[in-house]
Formats: C-alpha cells, sequence, structure tokens
C-alpha cells in the first residue's frame, strides 16, 4: 500500500511532516510522497523521517493553475527539489498572494457583520501557507459555524459571500514549473473539475500537449467506476495513472491513509511506475 497525495501542518493538514511518516509507517505504507499546497516548508522533516523509518519518500507539491478559463486545476508535482530558486521564486510568489487573499476573506466577513479578527485566523496557521481551512477553522473556534464543511459552504466555497478567489499561474506555468526541476506534472482529482467525459477528454489532450504526464485517477474521493473511467483516458494519452487519498488528518476525518477510489489500498505499482518514469527522464 502506498500514498502519493497528503497534506501536512506545513499547509492545511493537521499532523506534523514527522507525524504523518510515523502514520504511514504504522500502516505499513510501502511509499508515501507529502504534496502539500503551493510550499515545500515540509519536505525536509518528512524526508528525514522517513530515512530514519526506511520508509520510501516521494517530495511532492500540489499547485493550482488555470487553463481554458478554467480556474483552480490541481497539479501534484513529484519529485521537485525545494532548493531551486526558480520554483521558490514562484512559490513564495503564490504564498504572500494566500496572504493577502486570507486578509481580504477576513475584510469581506466583517462587512458581513461576521465579528472575525486575522489574528484569529493566523493562530490556526501551522506554516507559511495560508488557506481557507484555517479562515474555516477560527470561524468554528469563534462560534460561527458548528463545523468546518458549515463555514465553507456559509461563507468559503466559489460564490459564497466571503469567497476570494486567489491568482492562478497558468497550467503551462506550473507544468513548466515541475519538469523544470525534472519533476513529474499529474493532473489531481479530475472529477473536481466537474467536466463531462468529452470535455475532460479534450482539456486532458490540451495538457497533454503542455506536458503533463499523468492523471490521479485513483483519489479516496472518485468512486471505483470513475477511476476507471480516468484510468481509461490516461492509458489512451500514454499518461501515467496515479493514486492518492488527499489526507488532511482530523480536518477530513473520512480520509484514510493509503485508500483510494471507492476506499481501496492503492497497490505500490502506482508508485513503482511514477518513480520509473522519473529515472527514465533523468539525464
Ligand atoms: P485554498 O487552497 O485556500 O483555496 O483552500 C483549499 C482547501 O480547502 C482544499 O485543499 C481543502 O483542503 C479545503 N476545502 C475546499 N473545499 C472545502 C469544503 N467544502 N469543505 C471543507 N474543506 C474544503
Ligand atoms: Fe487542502
Ligand atoms: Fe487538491
Ligand atoms: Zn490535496
Amino acid at each position: 500500500m502506498i500514498d502519493l497525495h497528503t497534506h501536512s501542518t506545513a499547509s492545511d493538514g493537521t499532523l506534523t511532516p514527522r507525524a504523518l511518516v510515523d502514520l504511514a509507517a504504522a500502516k505499513g505504507l510501502e511509499a508515501l510522497a507529502l504534496t502539500d499546497h503551493d510550499t515545500l516548508a515540509g519536505i525536509p522533516e518528512a524526508a528525514e523521517r522517513a530515512r530514519q523509518v526506511e520508509l520510501t519518500f516521494v517530495p511532492g507539491i500540489e499547485l493550482g493553475a488555470s487553463c481554458d478559463g478554467l480556474r483552480d486545476i490541481h497539479v501534484l508535482g513529484y519529485y521537485v527539489v525545494p532548493g531551486d530558486l526558480r520554483l521558490a521564486g514562484a512559490l513564495s510568489w503564490l504564498r504572500s498572494c494566500r496572504w493577502t487573499r486570507a486578509q481580504r476573506i477576513v475584510a469581506r466577513l466583517n462587512e458581513l457583520g461576521v465579528d472575525l479578527t486575522f489574528d484569529q485566523v493566523r493562530n490556526h496557521v501551522t506554516s507559511d501557507s495560508v488557506g481557507r481551512p484555517h479562515v474555516a477553522r477560527a470561524l468554528v473556534e469563534a462560534g460561527h459555524a458548528s463545523s468546518l464543511g458549515e463555514a465553507f459552504r456559509r461563507w468559503l466555497v466559489p460564490g459564497a459571500p466571503a469567497y476570494v478567489e486567489k491568482p492562478h499561474l497558468t497550467m503551462r506555468q506550473v507544468i513548466d514549473l515541475i519538469r523544470g526541476v525534472g519533476g513529474i506534472a499529474v493532473l489531481a482529482h479530475p472529477a473536481t473539475l466537474k467536466l463531462d467525459p468529452n470535455e475532460l477528454r479534450g482539456l486532458l489532450l490540451t495538457l497533454s500537449d503542455q506536458g503533463l504526464q499523468g492523471i490521479e485517477a485513483h483519489w479516496s474521493k472518485h468512486e471505483w467506476a470513475e477511476a476507471c473511467l480516468y484510468e481509461e483516458m490516461a492509458n489512451r494519452l500514454g499518461l501515467l495513472v496515479t493514486g492518492g487519498s488527499d489526507f488532511h488528518g482530523s480536518s477530513k476525518p473520512e480520509i484514510e491513509l493509503g485508500l483510494g477510489a471507492g476506499k481501496r489500498k492503492l497497490p505500490l505499482q502506482m508508485f513503482k511506475q511514477l518513480q520509473q518514469r522519473w529515472k527514465s527522464q533523468q539525464p
């Protein structure tokens, strides 16, 4: 069993990178990727712990991108290099946009009569990458919502009154950033794009022309039948098939480490194929 999509306290997960690796080891995972939003801050700690407990570790990231009018297309980057200056520069810009946006969300909430300060949000931020989940946690703590889900539904989802979009790189920029450091670019959880199969096929054709290398067919919230459809699309385009739970810890208790589509265990084979592709593109 493996997991190629997880979050830690370096973004909006609730386990530290070290605790995440320990949980993976305790569950008997054979490989783990850490894919925090817009930051590589958790990578050194996770990599070090993985070495200690002899777990195969893949440094990763999750980035949002735009393409052909679509916004917030999530891309997973595997085997990214924390030291690369161009990548680090882009990530630092994205994170600074996140801070500005979190302040704008709080301002909107205040205009709507919700009593919340930016400091209350900051209290929930565990790293340099602030996101809507941190605002949601502050809203719950302040008694404005009874659950994270309610906080999102009332204020934070697209279309809700305190939703503020964050700037996105284009898909081409994101793919170039990931591939520029020798990494592998994979489309995350295609179901969240809410496209019909023909629209998705069209998008995948465009993205594979732009250098996309894989599809996360086996995501924990995909039905098994959906995963099979995405797998078939990947196979037709010669793209890798990957899988991950999108584990966030206790803020998304329904998600279990190591389980993908249809709540089935993610097989080692998926990691092997990713690793093989990565090795084959090394200079
Ligand atoms: P952001 O990166 O700030 O746009 O926030 C996106 C993150 O918020 C996602 O990665 C999820 O972890 C979380 N999220 C998005 N929508 C919801 C929702 N409806 N309920 C709970 N968490 C959500
Ligand atoms: Fe998240
Ligand atoms: Fe995502
Ligand atoms: Zn994720």
